[in-house]
């Protein structure tokens, strides 16, 4: 691990986004309350952020549904939501550095990824999406009898919408663009540690000529303003992104209060299967990346890395190669990879999920060890001989800790790799493409990747089975999540 904590420090960013956004109008909290947003390389505060609790949520509720029963938006053609999608696309473009650098200020991860990863995929999320706006088509359906029937995808009403910290821009992105597409209204909650760019886009929001009541933002915690939308009584949908525990929350309370729909994409334990006929250095590379990409801090990392036992050894050896060469420190370094975890939360829990690794005998192949003596900054850690009923081979981490398993035939890796209450995502890395494709049907996971990792796209289906989720993002299946289908027959 090479270590450049002696980087220069961040560079000034703007910050003009603080408060919360109701009806296109920036306002404080009905309480008055602010809380501290942190930079996660030094633990120091970068601002104060207005708090939404549940008055707020009130009022943007009734912000939301005046928009989407009576406001310019309830006439806005489909084709104008593409445009004003497209602008909202356009103006992000015309913002991107300065979006990427208050993602990496806010979130800690490299400044360099937040450019070419966050940014250039939240435009391509918004620009996808403004294309869908004007072709979701119904259907003309022959039944019985003399009568014309046919289907209508309508929007579903107001949403309530609440994403994690991990990749703030893109998550909001996720959620928003098929949501506008389709006609709905918003109330969003974005999380505690990483309101800063989901403001920012706020503004850019209202810029576009996004009608007023369309989206409203509202920085706050989860058991306040994330459970009064989760609650509330007129909220159509509630769409979430975050961890499994807090999915049952938002299950629970969307059934004692209207059955209002749930999306959920939630946790995950991801099995990466590693066959010894593949091409084991670009196999160590991609297990790499797929773990440690985003500093562990991703629902789909492999973070079960399966390697067979002929090759076992030498694939522990590279890997703890190339984790030692990864480069940890100052996001704003150009050649950082990795920066500091989001927050002390998150650093005494993978801190702790490091020490019972330790503890139950699993091998430090490299790692284990904080870097430096501020910020939440973790060592690229890789575990071997990790056995299935370890505590790191079960449980999501969110950090960079890789646990490397010994596995002999195909059909005892299957069986263990589904021994999850998870089922998010899963590869597999073979030269054998009848292995892979059985090993991929086999696989209970929402997404398989053969000989690579990480390979998301806006127009392809991302989503979980078992307790990772309920429904699909993005592609034309995370479309019809928006959607209320109605039947209508006219009697001829
Ligand atoms: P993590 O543990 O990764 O931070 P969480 O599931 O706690 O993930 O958080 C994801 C999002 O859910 C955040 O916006 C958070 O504020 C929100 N959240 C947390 N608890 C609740 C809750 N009880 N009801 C609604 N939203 C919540």
């Amino acid at each position: 691990m090479a270590s450049l904590m002696s980087a220069p420090a961040a560079p000034a960013v703007r910050i003009s986004a603080t408060q919360l956004l109701i009806d296109n109008k920036w306002v404080p909290s009905e309480s008055g309350k602010t809380f501290a947003t942190i930079n996660p390389s030094t633990g120091e505060e970068i601002c104060q952020i207005a708090e939404a609790d549940a008055a707020d949520v009130e009022k943007a509720v009734r912000a939301a549904r005046a928009a989407f029963e009576r406001g310019p938006w309830r006439k806005t053609m489909a084709s104008e939501r593409g445009r004003l999608l497209h602008r909202l696309a356009d103006l992000i473009e015309k913002h991107a550095d300065e979006l990427a650098a208050l993602e990496s200020l806010d979130n800690g991860k490299p400044v360099s990824v937040a450019k070419a990863v966050d940014v250039a995929a939240t435009v391509g999320c918004y620009r996808y999406f403004a294309g869908w706006a004007d072709k979701v088509q119904g259907k003309t359906i022959p039944i019985d009898g003399d009568f014309f029937c046919y289907t209508r995808h309508e929007a579903v009403g107001v949403v309530g919408q609440i994403i994690p910290w991990n990749f703030p821009m893109l998550m909001q992105a996720w959620k928003l663009a098929p949501a506008l597409a389709t006609g709905n209204t918003v109330v969003m909650k974005p999380a505690e540690q990483t309101p800063l760019s989901a403001l920012r886009i706020g503004e850019l929001i209202v810029e576009a000529g996004f009608p007023e009541g369309v989206v409203n933002l509202l920085p706050g915690f989860g058991p306040t303003a994330g459970a009064a939308i989760a609650n509330h009584m007129d909220v159509d949908k509630v769409a979430f992104t975050g961890s499994t525990e807090v999915g049952h929350l938002i299950m629970e309370a969307a059934a004692k209060s209207n059955l209002k729909r749930v999306t959920l994409e939630l946790g995950g334990k991801s099995p990466n299967i590693v066959f010894a006929d593949t091409n084991v250095d670009e196999a160590v590379e991609g297990a790499h990346f797929g773990l440690f990409f985003n500093h562990g801090q991703c629902c789909c990392a492999g973070s079960r890395v399966f390697v067979e036992q002929k090759i076992y050894d030498e694939f522990v050896e590279k890997s703890a190669a190339r984790a030692r060469k990864r480069t940890v420190g100052d996001p704003f370094d150009p050649k950082t990879e990795q920066g500091p975890q989001v927050d002390q939360a998150q650093f005494d829990k993978v801190m702790g999920y490091i020490d019972s690794g330790r503890a139950e005998g699993a091998r430090l192949a490299c790692g284990g060890e904080r870097v430096g003596d501020r910020g939440y900054f973790i060592q690229p850690t890789v575990f071997s001989d990790v056995q299935d009923n370890m505590k790191i081979a079960r449980e999501e981490i969110f950090g960079p800790v890789m646990s490397i398993i010994p596995f002999k035939t195909a059909g005892e890796v299957v069986e263990r790799s589904n021994r999850t209450t998870y089922g998010l995502a899963a590869a597999v890395w073979t030269r054998d493409i009848q292995k892979a494709h059985a090993i991929a049907n086999s696989l209970r996971a929402g997404t398989v990747w053969v000989n690579c990792y990480n390979v998301l796209d806006t127009r392809a289906p991302f989503g979980g089975f078992k307790q990772s989720g309920i429904g699909r993002e993005l592609g034309e299946y995370g479309l019809q999540q928006y959607t209320e289908i109605k039947t209508v027959t006219v009697r001829l």
